[in-house]
């Protein structure tokens, strides 16, 4: 295929599959950008060589400078280098930075009215409002990667000038499918990153047990379809079969299916509208496979309230719920608060947010920054009561 890459988040779950991707494909990768794994970033540079190379992280990004002399591959480093890769005039611009650290370069790579394909969903979930008229406006192409509204875009294809009545977006239910709010109380880190599913980043995992990964992604969808969230409808579908579906007025259903594979979503989104083939098992149907959807249990995952709540305040709320949700959940890898803290901090966030409507860019990039900063007071705060409440259990238990 003729076509010109850059991947921003190159060394990360979906970086690394779109590059198995970019590789059988024989694309051509103009630059690559990580954070901190400079013996991967340099493999991956050696291999691709790119023209440029941007580490977040100023002491990867020297080693690596010193690591590729002599190639002629230009390393950046920082934000600006992050910039300077999505600027460069690639065709296609994959973004796969995890959390809020994608929403500049993402739109800088809308600026330049390319093609973008979309797996970071933290960018339409904090600013969705500015990134859709701005791609509009651009004429940047938005393809998802993310496997719901990669299936529901597909599904659309075939739409015609009908309405949708609605999106059932599918959800794998997570590690903790079935557990009570009592039970969550007590699970673990381990047992949290044990997808039955998929094997992705620990952000997204986590936001996949706790749903709030749901949550985000229904956001994503309105963004992304320009439809109200009530028409956007989740079903626990735990065989990750069925990756979306979409019911028109007439009430028939298009659903997408395939097997868990990202590399499938990454690379239509690359290729469109062409298919091309896929060195992967297809579905067997012959199998005995039982394809079965419920409701999700919203009275023990939160999240997925928490994140319509949002969308339906707008304005800056996403974003601040985006932000605190990211640091609980670092907070949570970190063992400092449990796993149900996740969802209480975010939701004390916006009981507190102070909404600011119809905000730019750099509002919300504001509005992410304060959450940031009270989500981390508020993890203090959390982490202290739980060491006091632990200390307190232990002179009861030694008194008896
Ligand atoms: P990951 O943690 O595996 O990779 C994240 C990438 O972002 C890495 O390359 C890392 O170096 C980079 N990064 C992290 N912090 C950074 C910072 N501060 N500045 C610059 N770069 C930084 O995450 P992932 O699972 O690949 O997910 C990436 C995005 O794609 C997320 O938004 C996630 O929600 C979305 N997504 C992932 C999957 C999946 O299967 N992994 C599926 C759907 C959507
Ligand atoms: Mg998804």
């Amino acid at each position: 295929m003729e076509k010109d890459i850059s991947v921003l988040g190159a060394t990360g779950s979906i970086g690394r599959q779109t590059l198995d991707v970019a590789r059988s494909l024989r694309l051509c990768v103009r630059a690559l950008t990580g954070n901190r794994n400079v013996d991967l970033m340099e493999r991956l540079a050696r291999e691709f060589s790119p023209e440029l190379v941007a580490m977040a992280g100023e002491d990867a990004a020297k080693e690596l400078r010193e690591r590729l002399f002599g190639t002629g591959i230009r390393v950046e480093t920082g934000e600006q280098g992050l910039l300077a890769a999505a600027r460069l005039d690639a065709a296609t611009v994959v973004s796969a930075i995890v959390g809020a650290a994608g929403i500049r370069p993402t739109v800088e790579a809308i600026r330049r009215g390319c093609r973008v394909a979309l797996a970071n969903k933290e960018v339409l979930v904090a600013a969705g409002s500015v990134v859709m008229p701005l791609a509009k406006q651009c004429g940047a192409e938005i393809l998802p990667v993310d496997s719901e509204h990669s299936a529901i875009f597909q599904c659309l294809l075939s739409r015609g000038g009908s309405a949708v009545s609605r999106i059932l977006l599918t959800c794998s239910g997570g590690p903790f499918f079935g557990k009570t709010r009592t039970e969550l109380a007590h699970v673990t880190r381990q047992q949290a990153l044990a997808h039955p599913s998929w094997s992705m980043g620990p952000k997204i995992t986590i936001d996949s047990a706790t749903l709030m990964n749901k949550g985000l992604e229904c956001i994503e969808a309105a963004w992304l379809f320009d439809l109200p969230i009530n028409k956007i409808e989740v079903l626990i579908h735990r065989q990750s079969i069925v990756h979306s579906m979409v019911e028109f007025e007439d009430h028939a259903v298009i659903a997408q299916l395939g097997t868990p594979d990202m590399r499938i979503p990454i690379q239509f989104a690359l290729t469109y509208p062409q298919r091309l083939p896929m060195q992967a098992p297809a579905l067997d149907f012959s199998s005995g496979m039982a394809l079965t959807f419920t409701k999700p249990d919203t009275e023990a995952f939160g999240c997925l309230a928490l994140c319509a709540r949002a969308f339906e305040m707008g304005g800056t709320a996403p974003a601040a719920l985006s932000a605190a949700g990211e640091v609980a959940v670092y907070a949570f890898l970190e063992q400092r608060i449990s796993f149900l803290e996740i969802e209480g901090l975010c939701a004390r966030l916006l009981d507190v947010h102070e909404n600011r409507e119809n905000p730019t860019l750099e509002q919300i990039l504001q509005a992410d920054a304060q959450a940031r900063v009270w989500a981390t007071q508020a993890v203090e705060l959390a982490a202290h009561g739980a060491q006091e409440r632990e200390g307190h259990r232990e002179k009861q238990g030694g008194g008896k």
